[in-house]
């Protein structure tokens, strides 16, 4: 038999990787008709990062039937962000409710271990077969195709599962991506963060119980996310360039005390809180893959790109993606074509819309204030609140950059964009790294 002639029991459509990106496209395959069948090397629940969702989720969310679920889950309700700046001054809240009068307007902050266990049986329900505690070793190809994957169960057993297409969602990992050297590492976004919970923390009462705050730090070298979810419990991480955070400064635990400890705005919101478990780091440098598909397969989520967490664009990209490649994919395989131009349509379109949400985040650390440019162009808050939803595959928001050029201080220019290369000697020696306090796996 050919690699390429499917046996009864060879699933369609191969996902690897059961996170919020793996989830959805195999979800949206299965509610196609297709034979779906997920691998995902971890048990779950497991441990992530990523617990702020921002409203344009709410879409995917609603084709993924995963609406009802969410509405009655414990998981706080998020209706704005807040920005703090380096004196301390905190911004009015960008409502999204105001911009979007829709219920699309209130998202969630989740516990990922919770939420992407949550995706996972959903998929399951839609008809996917998910394995829990299966790694993909590697993709199979013939002829430059991509006919299937090597999988090896908890028992160290390994076999071959075939299939017309394979969809890479193993997150930072990035299977594919190291296979075939893919990854272009952001020449402006080298960053790294150190995290991690407390109880009892400051929280505000009603609307705004559920704010994600940007708190930037006093020396402006970086920012806090504070991030209120259930149980009363508060996410706080500092984000700063890789050198300043971790060079020479000792421990995770010192790093941390420190940061918190020259930034007002945190130290006074938890300083009557208890910290409630270790400390949280990861080495979280931006990049994205020169190609999203090839012949048989196709790069979501992380394992296509990964943005600096500024705006918590992180679980939106993965989503739109893998619905992007599920109608990708579904057309495709209507008409027999699994060509890279096939499966990797979307990719134009959604590297723009990543770029905004890039240049965003830039802005940002290259002291652009939220504040001053409301007060300055009001009439553009709106487009700024649809950056920050994450309305970012239209054009319509583009009218923001011109007007944020015309106040840049003199010498200021555009940032680079995200492929304007990273010199070869620093790219070598990048990787995205995580590390848990003790006991707690990925
Ligand atoms: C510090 C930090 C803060 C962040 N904050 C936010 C935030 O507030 N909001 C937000 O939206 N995003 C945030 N993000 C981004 C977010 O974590 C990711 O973008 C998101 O998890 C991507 O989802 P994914 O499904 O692509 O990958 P993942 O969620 O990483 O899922 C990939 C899965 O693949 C599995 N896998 C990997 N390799 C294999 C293999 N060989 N075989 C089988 N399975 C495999 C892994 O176990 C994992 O479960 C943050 C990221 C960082 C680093």
């Amino acid at each position: 038999m050919s690699a390429h002639t499917s046996r009864n029991s060879d699933p369609d459509v191969v996902v690897i990787g059961g996170g919020p990106a793996g989830s959805t496209v195999s979800t949206l395959l299965a509610q196609q008709g297709l034979r779906v069948q997920l691998f995902e090397r971890e048990k779950f629940p497991r441990f992530h990062i990523g617990e702020s969702l921002i409203p344009e989720t709410y879409w995917v969310l609603e084709r993924l039937g995963m609406l009802e679920k969410m509405k009655k889950s414990h998981f706080v309700k998020k209706f704005s962000v807040q920005f703090v700046n380096a004196a301390g001054k905190l911004s009015a809240p960008f409502y999204f409710w105001d911009n979007k009068p829709h219920e699309c307007s209130q998202t969630w902050q989740v516990v990922r271990s919770e939420f992407d266990t949550m995706m996972l049986n959903n998929a399951r329900e839609h008809g996917v077969e998910a394995h829990e505690g299966v790694r993909v070793l590697d993709v199979l190809f013939d002829g430059g195709r991509a006919v299937g994957v090597k999988i090896q169960n908890v028992d160290g057993i390994m076999r071959e599962v075939r299939a017309k297409v394979i969809v890479d969602a193993s997150g930072q990992s990035g299977l594919l991506q190291n296979k075939f050297k893919l990854r272009l590492w952001d020449p402006v976004l080298n960053k790294g963060a150190v995290w991690t919970y407390w109880e009892g923390a400051y929280r505000d009462t009603g609307r705004d119980e559920g704010a994600t705050i940007v708190i930037q730090t006093p020396s402006k070298q970086g920012w806090f996310w504070y991030i209120p979810q259930h149980d009363n419990i508060v996410s706080v991480g500092v984000v700063a360039p890789f050198d300043y955070l971790f060079k020479g400064r000792g421990s995770h635990e010192q790093i941390y005390c420190e940061e918190v400890d020259r930034c007002p705005a945190v130290r006074d919101r938890v300083a009557d809180a208890k910290r409630v478990t270790g400390y949280f780091a990861t080495k979280d440098y931006s990049y994205r893959s020169k190609e999203v598909a090839g012949h048989g397969w196709v790069l979501i989520g992380d394992a296509f790109g990964f943005l600096d967490p500024l705006y918590s664009s992180g679980v939106l990209l993965a989503l739109r993606s893998g619905e992007m490649a599920a109608d990708a994919i579904v057309e495709g395989l209507k008409k027999n074509d699994v060509s890279a131009a096939q499966l990797g349509k979307w990719g134009p379109c959604f590297n723009q819309g990543v770029d905004r949400m890039r240049r965003l985040v830039c802005e940002y650390y290259e002291g652009f204030s939220f504040g001053n440019f409301v007060r300055s162009f009001p009439q553009l808050k709106g487009k700024v609140t649809d950056l920050l939803i994450g309305d970012l595959f239209t054009d319509k928001v583009d009218v923001v950059w011109q007007p944020m050029e015309s106040i840049y201080p003199p010498g200021k220019t555009p940032p680079k964009p995200w492929d304007s290369g990273t010199p070869p000697e620093i790219a070598a020696n990048k990787v995205n790294e995580l590390y848990l306090p003790e006991g707690l796996r990925p």
